[in-house]
């Protein structure tokens, strides 16, 4: 006898919109058939898992994985704990095992995470929520390259308005866009080499001042144009300026985020104005809230003698590797399929991963099964505008384990070896 489940409103753990409208009809234990999804969530709903442990690619079972990965751990004088792909309890486990280890902590989006939070640290921010921008926002400056396949149903969410929380909802949103791969969705396109979004912004903050500049363009673009997109944004009852960080791929990060937040904040002295930064999937948001509360610092921090280091230079996982200043390394992957950074072939390496990929940059130490938060166990994600976290479901039963469980029997016989 076929027996079949259905879910109206799970919640999709594939990137950092955490979509929570999905509808999945689960029958044998096997996902087939999902409603409302992506391409992103069909194809991550439906991976196939690897429930076998590893060491140096040979199958052994758990017990031999995890006594090795203790053996590495407990041998290692300054471990990274990186990648950090799992869900809200897996961020709380990993940071009990780096404390425990004294070990370095870092998410795999750590460059772009840490150019936002030192913006905030700068001067403050002006931020708004989805929620907000579907209800209200009635212009939408978009910036990034290639949203739509990063965060393929933010249009369809936020800015499609069906249903809103008021009896007349505000009008659709103006969408401008800064970039070179226009959504179809915009209403004006700014065609830019984003490397040159630093003086693209500066020049807008200069001109909505009222400064005169000796220049008749930037970055190719009439000052005309610029004028008539400012007259827009003064215009708006609630605009709102988007962008997708991973595009922001300029020397100092920070100080462009920077300009993008001030900016917000300039047009705000006439109208009401908010920033939204995209990012954060891989469980990138959950991973700054969780090591923020329950460290008083925001990534990247490495633990000594049981105090808290943040510094978001020397606890940079690219450096450290590069520079080779940590022996072990363990990476964590439960959503996508995990790539090892290159630079750590030759080190000691613990994946904890969904899947074991056959092109992987190396063969790691030792592998040893997770299952995929919203999947294989109920878990915990932070939302792309980090207000709420939302709940993730148990869909189908694997073999698997979950992140959190592996961690703390990682620390717990660690302590043992130790005492
Ligand atoms: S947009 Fe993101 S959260 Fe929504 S269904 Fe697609 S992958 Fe999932």
């Amino acid at each position: 006898m076929m027996l079949t489940t259905q879910s109206n409103t799970t919640t999709c753990p594939f990137c950092a919109l955490l979509c929570d409208d999905l509808q999945i009809q689960v029958q044998d234990n096997h996902i087939n058939t999902i409603t409302n999804g992506c391409y992103k969530a069909a194809s991550g709903f439906t991976q196939t898992v690897d429930i076998q442990p590893r060491v140096k690619g040979q199958i052994v079972s758990q017990i031999e994985a995890i006594e090795i990965a203790v053996d590495l751990l407990s041998k290692a004088r300054l471990p990274l704990y990186a990648g950090l792909g799992t869900d809200v309890a897996g961020i709380r486990a990993v940071l009990q095992l780096a404390k425990q280890t004294g070990g370095v902590v870092d998410h795999k989006d750590g460059n772009k995470q840490s150019a936002r939070t030192l913006a905030i640290q700068n001067s403050g921010y002006l931020t708004t929520t989805l929620t907000e921008v579907r209800n209200r926002a009635d212009f939408m400056l978009w910036i990034g390259d290639d949203i739509p396949a990063i965060f393929p149903r933010l249009w369809q969410r936020c800015v499609e308005r069906e249903a809103t929380l008021f009896a007349n909802p505000a009008k659709q949103p103006t969408i401008v866009h800064f970039g070179s791969q226009s959504p179809t969705e915009a209403n004006q396109s700014f065609n830019l080499n984003l490397v040159q979004l630093p003086e693209v912004i500066n020049g807008l903050r200069a001109l909505l001042a009222g400064q005169v500049l000796q220049t008749t363009q930037i970055a190719g673009i009439p000052l005309e144009e610029y004028q008539s997109l400012i007259a827009k944004m003064k215009a708006a009852q609630y605009g709102v300026i988007v962008w997708q960080t991973a595009s922001l791929s300029m020397e100092q990060t920070d100080l462009t985020i920077h300009a993008l937040y001030q900016l917000a904040k300039d047009l705000n002295q006439t109208t009401r104005f908010s920033a939204l930064p995209l990012g954060g999937n891989e469980g990138g948001v959950s991973a700054l809230q969780v090591t923020t509360w329950q460290t008083g610092f925001p990534l990247r921090i490495g633990f000594k003698q049981d105090r808290v280091h943040y510094d978001s230079w020397q606890f940079d996982t690219q450096r450290l590797l590069k520079q080779q200043e940590v022996d072990t390394l363990l990476w964590l992957s439960s959503f996508d399929t995990p790539q090892l950074p290159k630079d750590a072939k030759g080190l000691p390496t613990i994946l904890l991963a969904n899947t074991y990929p056959e092109n992987l940059t190396y063969e790691p130490d030792v592998f040893i099964p997770i299952g995929t938060p919203g999947i294989h166990h109920t878990g915990q994600l932070f939302r792309v505008d980090g207000v709420v976290a939302l709940p993730l479901q148990h869909l189908i039963n694997q073999s698997t384990t979950t992140a959190e469980s592996i961690l703390v029997t990682l620390t717990e016989k660690i302590l043992m070896k130790c005492s």
